[in-house]
């Protein structure tokens, strides 16, 4: 019997697969379990509560032994975490082919989830961490990020901000816990200033310490004074203010403060999690043990009462949005009527960007070495020359992202630019300017490759959120193009019964035959967003598909 021990991937041209393809998939399922990136290697959980890179100890075992022989003509079947087979293929098939937590339509629920898991026959694989892409914290930055750069984007064209960044602008927000803590960063480097309320002190100090955030204020006061007088100067600052935000954001509305931007990142998802007015932070988890019901009621209620202020914000002009937090449900439960007059973040700002393909795009290095991915932060530089939120990004990502496991980046790519990126990378592999093969993959939250009507999907203009069609030709698409592992999953992010969604992994190892194949995955893994909006009626993807030549058969005479 096998059993926990620290796993961490080899760096290194040296490789005990028989071609760099398996390789890849054999350190990145090793990458995802470092102790550096995954949250409970023991129980082989990378992240997001419970997901899984391997079923159990003896099933990794099997895929580090399967990987390391693998023919460059075969192909090894992975059924959630547990590696079933291998099949003789050839040389353009992948690699790896995953399928994890899928469960039929009726029984897609926790508790049938819950009930084949105890028996060892499923596991959850999340989004990338069942698919073996997971590059550590850097995502949820860059995802938040590219959010706030997106609401930059959009009060320029309104002319509300002058420069396409948040410079000048106030962002009011709430929560500094493992997700939220990346607000504060993500608004100063937009070149904004945010002021953060958040109950729990030590979280405050905890995003201090990372440099996620500036400073903290002593009093209500102390903020107003000291965002104002950032953006006065146009200065990024970022400010916590100890206090809970359902009577904090009401009284900064009674005081007329001047907030541009208002968003959540509270749990509110979890009423139990959800601190009301009048109770003690430090009596928070004994009350919500010991009186669920009760507590549940007051955490409802506080909640109406900060969603009718940021209610309140949007009547006086603010840009106000949920950020995937079900506060907005939580308030209409608690009694606030109009607690849906505000947008989720993904209609209003992401879509826009699906409409062009565009989604976190990442690439890790396989030599283990951080010069590589400085090389490959200069290639983009070079090949995008106008994407200033991208060069802002990457210059801030180089100075401030530690990495965690192998050196990795992200960025948001669209259609037309992903390809650019890797066949220039692999050119890269070749010349020998990049001391070992890189993988190109994404999150599996990308344009067209996941149907989520709670997220990804909510609100699509033809009323399509629910249709699942979409990411499962996503993955046989990516099958079809010549990806190095692909990967279909239910249930991440948002639950059993929830979501469906692919993943893809290519490798630029260098040959000819890899800048082939990613030059195909490339294009139609981001054109598969492209399509899917065009189909749901959106004209920005219909600009798209016409000025960039993607092809859709309904559109053509
Ligand atoms: P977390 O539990 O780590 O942090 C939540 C924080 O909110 C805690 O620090 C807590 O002290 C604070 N808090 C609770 N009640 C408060 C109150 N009344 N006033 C002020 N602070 C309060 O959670 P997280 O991982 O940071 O995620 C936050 C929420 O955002 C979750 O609901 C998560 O599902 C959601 N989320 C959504 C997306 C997305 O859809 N893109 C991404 C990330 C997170």
């Amino acid at each position: 019997m096998s059993g926990p021990r620290p796993v961490r991937a080899p760096r290194g041209t040296r490789i005990s697969a028989r071609g760099w393809q398996q390789e890849a998939a054999l350190r990145m399922l090793q990458n995802n379990l470092d102790p550096e990136v995954a949250e409970h290697p023991d129980k082989l959980v990378v992240y997001g509560g419970t997901g899984k890179a391997a079923r159990d100890w003896g099933s990794f075992d099997a895929m580090v032994r399967t990987l390391e022989t693998l023919a460059d003509d075969e192909t090894m079947l992975v059924q959630s975490g547990r590696p079933v087979g291998v099949m003789q293929t050839h040389e353009w098939a992948p690699r790896v082919l995953l399928a994890n937590s899928n469960l039929v339509g009726d029984w897609a629920n926790w508790e049938e989830f819950r009930r084949l898991d105890a028996l060892g026959l499923t596991m959850y694989g999340q989004m990338t961490a069942g698919s073996w892409i997971y590059i550590g914290t850097q995502g949820i930055l860059q995802g938040t990020y590219e959010t706030f750069a997106a609401v930059a984007a959009k009060l320029t064209r309104e002319g509300r901000t002058s420069d396409g960044t948040l410079a000048g602008t106030v962002t009011l927000t709430a929560g500094l816990g493992g997700m939220g803590g990346a607000q504060p960063l993500a608004v100063t480097m937009n070149g904004g200033v945010a002021l953060c309320v958040e109950c729990d002190p030590s979280r405050i100090d905890r995003r201090i310490e990372h440099g996620y955030l500036d400073v903290r204020a002593d009093s209500l006061d102390d903020a107003l004074r000291l965002v104002e007088e950032a953006r006065a100067a146009r200065r990024p600052l970022s400010v916590g203010l100890l206090g809970n935000a359902a009577e904090v954001l009401p009284r900064l509305l009674a005081a007329d403060a001047p907030i541009d931007i208002v968003t959540d990142q509270t749990s509110a998802h979890d009423p139990l999690a959800y601190l009301p007015v009048g109770v003690d932070f430090a009596d928070m988890a004994t009350y919500a043990a010991e009186k669920p019901a009760e507590f549940t009621a007051r955490a409802q209620e506080s909640m109406a009462r900060h969603v009718e202020a940021m209610v309140g914000f949007l009547d006086a002009g603010a840009e106000v949005f949920d950020y995937g937090n079900s506060i907005r449900g939580e308030a209409r439960t608690g009694g606030y009527a109009r607690a849906f007059d505000f947008p989720g973040f993904v209609p209003a700002y992401i879509r826009p960007l699906f409409c062009e393909g565009k989604g976190p795009f990442r690439w890790a290095a396989l030599s283990g070495d951080p010069k590589d991915i400085a090389a490959t932060d200069r290639a983009l530089l070079e090949l995008f020359p106008e994407n200033e939120s991208l060069a802002r990004w990457l210059k801030l990502a180089g100075e401030r992202v530690h990495f965690q496991g192998l050196p990795a980046r992200i960025c948001w790519l669209g259609y037309g630019e992903r390809d650019k990126a890797g066949e220039r990378f692999n050119e890269m592999v070749a010349s020998g300017e990049l001391s070992a093969p890189i993988v190109l993959g994404r999150d599996h939250l990308d344009c067209g490759s996941v149907a989520s009507p709670y997220r990804e999907t909510e609100a699509m203009k033809d009323g399509s959120d629910a249709i699942a069609d979409w990411p499962l030709l996503n993955a046989m698409v990516n099958v079809a193009s010549g990806a190095s592992w692909v990967s279909i999953h239910h249930g991440g992010g948002v639950g059993m019964g929830r979501s469906l969604h692919a993943g893809q992994v290519t490798v630029a190892d260098g040959t000819p035959l890899a800048g082939e194949k990613l030059r195909r995955v490339l294009t139609n893994d981001p054109g598969m967003g492209v399509i899917r909006h065009v189909d749901a009626g959106y004209e920005r993807a219909e600009e798209v598909a016409a000025e960039r030549g993607v092809r859709v058969p309904m559109r053509e005479t």
